[in-house]
């Protein structure tokens, strides 16, 4: 692993073996691009996968976090799909039923735009507190909830909190066991803190060949155990962690200055799929890139459904030429842009009752229903495939 860091990124593990590497990505493959041209000339850098022995951590060996900069033309909601909201609604009960929420305090660092924290307070009678330096705001003030900009780290506003939310954050950041020790020293000492922390699931990418999920802002890959490990590092314990949101993401439980929970998990299975990982990473890319071929040689229209991560690294790792026609999303803030690093435009499903196509690939399966409906509204016959 030339030029390769030499430690683990979740644990410090010097056990590590390189497991793949994608020659150029973008290197923020959420951000909004207002042309075309400015598409075509976003940063890219390589990602050199690595696996830890020791953890089961998949990681980017050769992340620059310096190259990151989340500004407010980062867009990643994925609030416009009715799937992911009832996947929250169900997160907001369930939060609400284990921690009884009614009159607390809730913190959420990472909240983006606050979507999570006003629905889970609004149904539980928590007080939310949001931080989100890439919050583009202003939003008026809701309810109970207000949101910041500021740094929770830096913040002197930081009341006594109940349950800490933090979730997709931890996969963006260079450090995860410094990031969550600086939840847990923020929180201070004595607090009973609970823990709620989600984060994509590795094993979705290795097994179930997730392999669109894999980009430049996500340095960190978790699974159980490496996951496990960072949390409890800081302290947190009564740990419980499972999959979530149809296996695609990691779900997190735990509770500050409580005693650690469990032993460790075996990492077999994991070992299995990261050692044939490479090739069927090949497999399904050769087999992508010929589907599409075989699609436009036969004359049909082709469009993409899904402008977040999976659909950024499905164009820019297959369709680099730019022959799929334009991606669809129902993410109103992403119509009119384009996909960075390929430059293709980004539309509303409505487009495609003005410019059908005869394929929609669509980026991730746990939308299948809702696609399905929408397009059998703006573009019926459209067939799906799920990439
Ligand atoms: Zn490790």
């Amino acid at each position: 692993m030339s030029g390769s860091a030499a430690t683990c990124m979740a644990c410090g593990g010097t056990d590590l073996r390189a497991v793949l590497t994608i020659e150029q990505a973008p290197v923020l493959c959420n951000l909004l691009c207002h042309s075309k041209e400015e598409a075509l000339e976003s940063p890219v850098a390589p990602i050199d996968l690595a696996y830890c022995n020791s953890c089961g951590h998949l990681f980017n060996s050769t992340f620059d976090d310096g190259r990151i900069n989340y500004g407010p033309d980062y867009e990643n909601s994925l609030h416009f799909s009715a799937r992911f909201r009832a996947y929250s609604t169900a997160l907001v009960e369930s939060l609400d039923k284990r921690h009884g929420l009614a009159g607390k305090t809730v913190v959420e660092v990472g909240c983006g735009n606050g979507d999570f924290l006003i629905e889970l307070c609004e149904a539980s009678g928590a007080n939310g507190l949001g931080f989100d330096p890439s919050f583009s705001g202003p939003r008026p003030e809701e309810g109970s909830v207000r949101l910041s900009t500021e740094s929770f780290f830096e913040s002197d506003q930081v009341p006594q909190t109940s349950l800490l939310c933090n979730r997709h954050v931890l996969e963006h950041v260079e450090d995860p066991a410094g990031f969550v020790a600086a939840l847990a020293n923020k929180l201070g000492a004595g607090a009973r803190t609970a823990l709620y922390l989600e984060v994509p699931n590795a094993l979705y990418t290795l097994r179930d060949l997730g392999i669109w999920d894999i980009i430049y802002e996500h340095p960190s890959y978790f699974c159980f155990e490496s996951l496990r490990r960072v949390v409890a590092a800081a302290g947190f314990g009564e740990l419980e962690v499972e999959e979530s949101f149809g296996g695609q993401f990691l779900s997190c439980h735990g509770s500050l200055g409580s005693k650690p929970g469990t032993g460790t998990q075996s990492l077999d299975a994991l070992n299995e799929l990261v050692e044939k990982f490479a090739l069927d990473y090949e497999a399904k890319v050769t087999h992508w890139k010929s589907v599409l071929q075989d699609a436009l040689q036969s004359g049909q229209k082709v469009a993409v459904w899904g402008a977040g991560s999976k659909g950024s690294s499905f164009l820019n790792i297959v369709d680099a030429a730019g022959q799929v026609e334009f991606v669809v999303d129902v993410n109103p803030g992403k119509h009119g842009k384009f996909v960075a690093g390929t430059g293709h435009s980004i539309v509303s499903p409505e487009e495609l009752r003005k410019h059908p196509v005869s394929t929609v690939i669509l980026m991730n399966p746990i939308y299948e229903g809702e696609v399905r409906e929408s397009l059998d509204d703006v573009c019926p016959g459209a067939k799906i495939l799920v990439a």
